[in-house]
């Protein structure tokens, strides 16, 4: 869809001269008076991503020469350059040998974690819950640094409203948040604090802590282990009773078959670990009834492999930088022998089952979402969800199915579709800014240039781009 602005046809010239001085008026406007929230710029006019390669959301060729316009955080033209009128008082910056997306959305996160190698000593270093106030944002920062812009958190307790109230007030960088709130489940963790979870043993128990959480703040409920398919039933009709959706953390097929009764309405993981590869009739089951699946699975087949490679990754700078000086020591501390770490101890045969399911839900053409299950242990927020992506290409998706999965799909899925997950005149200008092609090289979509959300610019470190004006920077104070 393209908009063009109601300007009057004028000589080149003129226009080109008028264009210059009310882009200079702009320039100065926005210098000497951005709104800004409590720490973060606000541009103010609109803003014009020019010389791009532009990738709306949806599966279809790209715009070779693009143009994207949005003012006050909204969308207002997207389109080829002959196509779009800039408005004449538009800052306009040049992001030619980039390319221009929908900001990214993650499926399936975690806000508390950070990477740290071991769950069970992480939790003890943080005294339970205390300190998550600290590190969740920390996990909000990296995931707006890597152009990931809305997110799905799926379990923390429900602190994790006060780090999305502080997002949302633009007093911390982070991405639009939704949250399950603690999961539901029959099977209790030890090494997992009780503030995450809702133990129940019955199904009326189920459908009652399904409210409960609603009525705290929960946007989505996540269903974990051992639950009966009289619990699914029960949890699901409650929670849809008031709009809300059920994702189940699911491999078992036995529960995968349950959960599917019950009408349970997003599968995540589904093929992760040990159970794949599934009957062909499930697979098609979930496929022909388009229920969305996010398969998780570069926590697995990449993060070890990788790791082992190229042990290097795990000391980029921005850990250093983002991290109070104990937090960051335990961090580093805590992959000493990773290759040692209880989570990886079935790594060989959790990274042939990942490969496998994920083949055979593409191959059956079933409905993909994408979620990276950051921060599990060395999965980090910097790196999770181009990391996914690159494995959901690696397992037979090409580059723009992938990305309209992260963007187009992860929006209907979420329930979004309205406001985001697609550039087009309207949405909220949730924009992601990278150097290069994702679709020659999907990995391209690791080297972020630029992020806008809610139309506020966000520059990375390390970024290609040099933007002047109403920008925002990751870096500390
Ligand atoms: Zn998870």
């Amino acid at each position: 869809m393209r908009v063009e602005y109601p300007l009057t046809r004028r000589s080149l010239p003129v226009a080109l001269t008028l264009h210059f001085w009310a882009s200079l008026l702009s320039i100065w406007l926005i210098f000497v008076s951005p709104k800004s929230t409590a720490s973060q710029v606000h541009p103010v006019g609109p803003i014009a991503l020019v010389g791009a390669q532009v990738l709306d959301g949806y599966e279809v060729a790209e715009i070779s020469d693009g143009v994207v316009v949005y003012e006050d955080g909204v969308i207002t033209a997207v389109g080829s350059a002959s196509d779009v009128q800039i408005p004449a008082n538009a800052l306009v910056i040049d992001v030619g040998g980039h390319t221009v997306l929908p900001g990214l959305i993650d499926n399936h996160v975690h806000v508390d974690l950070i990477g740290h190698g071991s769950y069970e000593r992480y939790y003890e270093f943080l005294g339970g819950d205390e300190r998550l106030n600290e590190v969740m944002p920390i996990a909000a920062k990296q995931m707006l640094r890597a152009g990931v812009t809305t997110a799905l958190d799926l379990g923390a307790p429900f602190e994790i409203l006060d780090v999305r109230r502080k997002i949302d007030l633009g007093e911390i960088p982070g991405p639009r948040l939704m949250v399950s709130g603690p999961w539901i489940t029959r099977v209790q963790y030890d090494t997992i604090p009780d503030s995450y979870e809702e133990v129940i043993s019955s199904p009326e128990e189920g459908a009652r802590k399904a409210l409960e959480l609603i009525d705290r703040g929960s946007d989505v409920i996540k269903t974990w282990e051992g639950l009966t398919q009289e619990d699914y039933h029960a949890i699901v009709d409650a929670a849809h009773s008031r709009g809300v959706k059920v994702h189940a953390h699911l491999y078992d097929p036995e529960a995968i078959k349950m959960a599917i009764d019950a009408g349970v309405d997003v599968f995540q993981h589904v093929g992760s670990a040990g159970n794949p590869p599934y009957e062909e009739a499930l697979i098609n089951t979930i496929a022909h009834k388009e229920i969305p699946i996010v398969q998780t699975i570069s926590h697995r087949v990449w993060v070890y492999p990788s790791t082992l490679a190229f042990p290097s990754r795990l000391k980029r700078a921005e850990y250093k930088t983002d991290m109070p000086v104990d937090i960051y020591r335990e961090f580093m501390d805590s992959f000493q022998n990773f290759h040692q770490l209880p989570y990886f101890r079935n790594a060989a045969t959790e990274i042939r089952n990942s490969k496998q399911s994920a083949s055979q839900f593409i191959d059956a053409g079933a409905r993909i979402g994408v979620g990276t299950d950051a921060a599990s242990p060395l999965n980090m927020h910097l790196e999770a969800i181009w990391r996914e992506m690159s494995a959901l290409v690696d397992s037979g998706m090409s580059p723009i199915q992938v990305i309209s999965a992260a963007t187009k799909t992860n929006a209907e899925i979420l329930g979004v579709f309205a406001e985001r997950g697609s550039l087009e005149p309207g949405k909220q200008a949730d924009i992601l800014v990278v150097a290069g092609n994702p679709l020659e090289d999907i990995e391209v979509l690791g080297r972020v240039a630029l992020v806008a959300k809610g139309g506020a610019l966000w520059v990375t470190e390390n970024s290609t781009l040099r933007v002047e004006g109403p920008i925002n920077r990751f870096q500390n104070p």
